[in-house]
């Protein structure tokens, strides 16, 4: 029998022990609440952790970095309890791609040696990042290439900021500790506009991007965030009301017809039912316009009278229309609208009164199209593009 009043003469003493890879938790795409819980886990007396999560937050997110040895304001003894339970990694460029417009395509791996792109554009005095949701996509739209590939899997909320996290790395956009802050953003903007349906993959992109529009860290506003669905409708208020990022939407016909050709899920939520769920939305996110992206298919959906009843559907939403010249893949069974269709169409638009910028061949386009190449008469396009683009806005 061991007597409880003896007095303890060992000490307990414990060795810091790195888990085995995979066995301890990636703190990338925690949000707040699930980072606590984390570090609360690890044992993280309660009192302090919410002190700690704002200063790795503040590490990860602000700094950029990825070693917990580096976190200088925390006890070298916490540290080696951080190493021993987590990790802080993003997904791995396996190749990087400059084009001479400065575009930036990343082919990057997750988990399982699966591959999606990000795609980087830069702009004046801004950058967008154009990220993936899902590992391929479960929709069929027809006119896309990334609608002909299975899905494998969701990505998760790390995989999703992570995305952003490494073309910070790529563009050296990290601020470093002691030195004023360079308040010029390359990447100012993201789109949800990659591979996948980021509708179907809802939870996971409402927490990586809780942690994107977190105002300390990454602080994109949720004004800087555009998330694009073909169109989920029972998933779009619930947008609004959980993300209240800016909507784009994948809507390339005027009639049900040929959108269930285009964009098969319309068979499950018609053109009326995505209209009403789209008319609450700016209300509900107090967002401003509706983006209605609409891929310019020669003979499909590209005529006058397809522009007329396109701004008589989208009559009192708020809203802007991005024309998209189709990208062509091996296969595929559309043809890209003339350019002076393409035109014609956006001036019907604009004299309705909407803005009808043409979206130019850059790298958004090669995501959008899944691994197309940008050829040399799509980038000779691209000023005159970028003029009626500029002339629609
Ligand atoms: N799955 C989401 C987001 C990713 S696709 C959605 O469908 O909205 C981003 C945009 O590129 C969508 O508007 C999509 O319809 C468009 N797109 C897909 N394939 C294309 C192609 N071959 N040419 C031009 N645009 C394409
Ligand atoms: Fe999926 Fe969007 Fe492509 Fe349709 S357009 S197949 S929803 S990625």
């Amino acid at each position: 029998m061991t007597d409880a009043t003896a007095p303890i003469t060992q000490d307990v003493i414990t060795i810091p022990r790195k888990l085995p890879e995979g066995s301890r938790t990636n703190l990338v795409g925690l949000t707040r609440e699930q980072l606590r819980d984390a570090l609360i886990g690890a044992g993280t007396p309660e009192k302090q952790a919410k002190m700690r999560v704002g200063q790795i937050w503040q590490w990860i997110y602000h700094f950029g970095l990825r070693d917990f040895a580096a976190m200088t304001n925390l006890a070298k003894d916490y540290r080696a309890l951080l190493a021993e339970h987590f990790t802080i990694e993003v997904p791995e460029v396996v190749s990087r791609q400059i084009s001479a417009d400065g575009t930036r395509k990343y082919l990057v791996r997750i988990a399982g040696g699966h591959e999606v792109e990000t795609v980087y554009i830069p702009e004046e005095g801004r950058g967008t990042l154009c990220i993936s949701s899902q590992v391929g996509c479960t929709l069929t739209c027809s006119f896309c290439h990334t609608g002909t590939q299975k899905l494998v899997r969701n990505l998760t909320a790390g995989e999703i900021v992570g995305q952003v996290m490494l073309a910070r790395d790529d563009l050296g956009e990290w601020p470093v500790p002691g030195e004023p802050k360079d308040e010029t953003r390359l990447v100012s903007n993201v789109v949800l506009m990659g591979m996948g349906e980021p509708l179907y993959n809802f939870e996971n992109v409402r927490d990586a991007m809780k942690v994107v529009m977190d105002n300390e860290g990454l602080t994109l506003s949720r004004r800087r965030i555009t998330l694009s669905t073909s169109g989920v409708v029972p998933e779009i208020a619930r947008t609004a009301e959980e993300i209240g990022c800016l909507l784009a939407v994948s809507f390339h016909a005027t009639t049900d017809e040929v959108r269930d050709k285009l964009v098969p899920i319309n068979k499950r939520w018609n053109i009326k039912t995505l209209l009403d769920a789209l008319r609450e939305y700016p209300r509900l996110s107090n967002s401003e316009r509706i983006t209605f992206e609409y891929v310019m298919l020669k003979g499909v959906n590209d005529s006058d009278a397809d522009a007329k009843r396109l701004v008589k559907l989208i009559a009192g939403i708020p809203a802007k229309i991005n024309l998209i010249p189709f990208n062509e893949w091996p296969g595929a069974p559309y043809e890209r609208s003339d350019w002076e269709r393409i035109e014609a169409f956006a001036d019907i638009v604009y004299k309705a009164g909407y803005a009808s910028p043409i979206r130019t061949p850059r790298g958004e386009d090669i995501m959008a199209a899944c691994g197309q190449l940008k050829s040399a008469t799509e980038r000779a396009r691209k000023s005159r593009a970028e003029i009626a683009a500029e002339a629609g806005l």
